[in-house]
């Protein structure tokens, strides 16, 4: 029997499953046959979150950010440097909470950045505050 990991297309929202021992060589979507994995953070909005939340076996490490808030802009850098390094292990995502002020409430983010770890659509873990790429790795690590 083999082991399989359900991952959601970052291009076209596809469900894919993957062999697992299969996750590091580059995957693509059976569908539309664009990589699974780019290295880089994806956007989720209201449209797309529960898609993600509920059809990714790996965790999702979320950042709630907004254009305004000099922290996040500082972050998001080590944040993209953060999600080569964790992929394809964990999936990176950025909420923009100017646009997507009902997920910003749901989560009950009181202050930005806000860094909330997701596994099986559940809140594993979260952190207030800017932190850079070891930090963040470091961090992720330790709740997964
Ligand atoms: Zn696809």
């Amino acid at each position: 029997m083999q082991n399989t990991t359900h991952l959601v297309c970052t291009h076209c929202q596809a469900t894919n499953r993957i062999p697992t021992e299969r996750l590091n060589d580059a995957p693509k979507c059976g569908k539309c046959h664009a990589y699974l994995f780019t290295g880089q953070p994806i956007e989720l909005t209201s449209t797309n979150f529960q898609n993600y939340m509920a059809n990714n076996d790996i965790p999702i490490l979320v950042d709630f950010w907004a254009p305004w808030c000099g922290p996040c802009k500082m972050m998001a850098p080590y944040f993209a440097e953060a999600a080569k390094q964790l992929e394809p292990h964990i999936r990176l995502a950025k909420i923009n909470t100017e646009d997507e002020q009902q997920l910003g409430a749901k989560h009950h983010i009181r202050s930005i950045p806000t860094l909330i770890l997701f596994g099986g659509g559940y809140e594993i873990a979260r952190h207030a505050g800017a932190m850079g790429t070891v930090d963040i790795i470091r961090w992720v690590q330790s709740h997964t």
